[in-house]
């Protein structure tokens, strides 16, 4: 079951850091000259920073903005970034399907991925000629991990006549194996797509199980996926469902489709994080509750201050592992370079492109909510 917080913003996430020695070790003192580039972005993290924290991270700050600007650098963050980085030093702000557009048109010599190392990947295999940096190399996924460019191979050669789409929470080797790549803005589309261009009433659809059986409830194509799973949004359950409905009367329950299936049933609303991010503020329920990463209701509750958000507290440990700290490192030292073989590169930049090339949608699709959950194949590793 997730833990739930009921009250205070924020999570506890780690900012083991944070004292004030901090900024002095590294020797970045909170001067004048810092004041006079951060008091105006203090507003946008007041509801997670104390004034006693600030000048440990203002520092910070100013040193990563610094650094952007005279490297032509861009920080690309994930919506589920803690807000530190999401609201003060990240440059464009997002899902991966907005980020992976903003990666492929970006003006700028370096791209730093706050996010994990699948997404940095995409943004090298669009944009080859940037050098693209990620500020923790443990920063994994357990999607990405779950599946190799070897085992499409091997699915490939088992059902050859159905196509392969890859949710793009995968590596560089199995995007290049797949035949398109979808994210949760699309996953629908997608499929229908490429079940047309195959003339097939079959789509394989992988790594995720959940997303794969979310998305075979709102069509008629047939779907096939792997035994994948997201760790954060698998802890999510009907049951807690049915307690927040308990202990919150008349809140609003909005889930992320790589939750199991009987969530998204007895949710009021599911689509991808920037599906969910349009609904509260499109809609501004009296009272919210996001069924997904926990920084992602930090940073839709810092822009929706009339919403009254339940906390459930599930974090990525591995989008944790990004910080202001290692993003300072990363830039200084500009470390860790993502890189990609090139033959490799050219295979997975065909299957994103292949996404991209479909009608870009007004709009990231919502999935239907209330729907039974749908039994599917699971292929087998073995
Ligand atoms: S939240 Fe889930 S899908 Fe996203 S990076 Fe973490 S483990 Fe992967």
């Amino acid at each position: 079951m997730a833990r739930l917080i009921d009250a205070g913003p924020g999570c506890p996430t780690p900012t083991p850091l944070r004292g004030t020695a901090v900024a002095e070790e590294t020797g970045l003192a909170y001067d004048e000259s810092v004041k006079a580039k951060t008091d105006h972005l203090y507003p946008l993290v007041s509801d997670f920073i104390t004034p006693m924290e600030w000048p440990a991270v203002a520092p910070l700050v100013a040193a990563i903005n610094d650094l952007k600007a005279e490297k032509n650098a861009v920080i690309l963050a994930h919506n589920y970034m803690t807000p530190d980085i999401f609201r003060l030093v990240g440059d464009f702000r997002g899902d991966s399907l907005q980020l992976a557009r903003e990666a492929a048109n970006v003006d700028a010599d370096i791209i730093v991925q706050a996010g994990v190392h699948f997404m940095a990947e995409t943004s090298k295999i669009l944009a080859p000629s940037k050098t693209v940096l990620i500020s923790s190399l443990e920063a994994g996924c357990s999607l990405a991990s779950s599946i190799t460019g070897q085992d499409v191979r091997l699915i490939k050669e088992r059902y050859p006549n159905y196509p392969v789409v890859t949710y793009v929470n995968t590596t560089a080797d199995v995007k290049a194996e797949c035949h398109i790549t979808c994210t949760s803005s699309n996953a629908a589309q997608v499929v229908e797509a490429i079940a047309k261009e195959w003339n097939s009433d079959t789509v394989i659809l992988v790594p995720d199980q959940y997303l794969a059986k979310n998305v075979a409830a709102q069509t008629d194509i047939r779907i096939m996926t792997w035994p994948g799973a997201c760790e954060v949004h698998e802890l999510f359950s009907a049951d807690d469902v049915e307690a927040l409905r308990e202990a919150h009367p008349g809140v609003v329950i909005l889930a992320h489709p790589e939750c199991p299936p009987d969530v998204l049933e007895s949710a009021d609303f599911a689509g991808s994080t920037a599906a969910l991010a349009n609904y509260v503020k499109d809609e501004s329920p009296a009272k919210v509750v996001l069924l997904t990463e926990c920084s992602m209701s930090d940073n839709v509750a810092a822009e929706n201050p009339g919403v009254d958000f339940v906390r459930p507290c599930n974090l990525c440990p591995h989008m944790k592992r990004i910080t202001l700290e290692n993003i300072l490192e990363c830039l200084t030292e500009m470390q860790h370079e993502v890189t990609i073989e090139e033959s490799v590169r050219v295979k997975a930049k065909a299957a994103i492109d292949a996404m991209l090339a479909l009608p870009k949608m007004e709009n990231p699709l919502a999935f239907e909510t209330g729907l039974a959950p749908m039994e599917i194949e699971v292929i087998s590793p073995s």
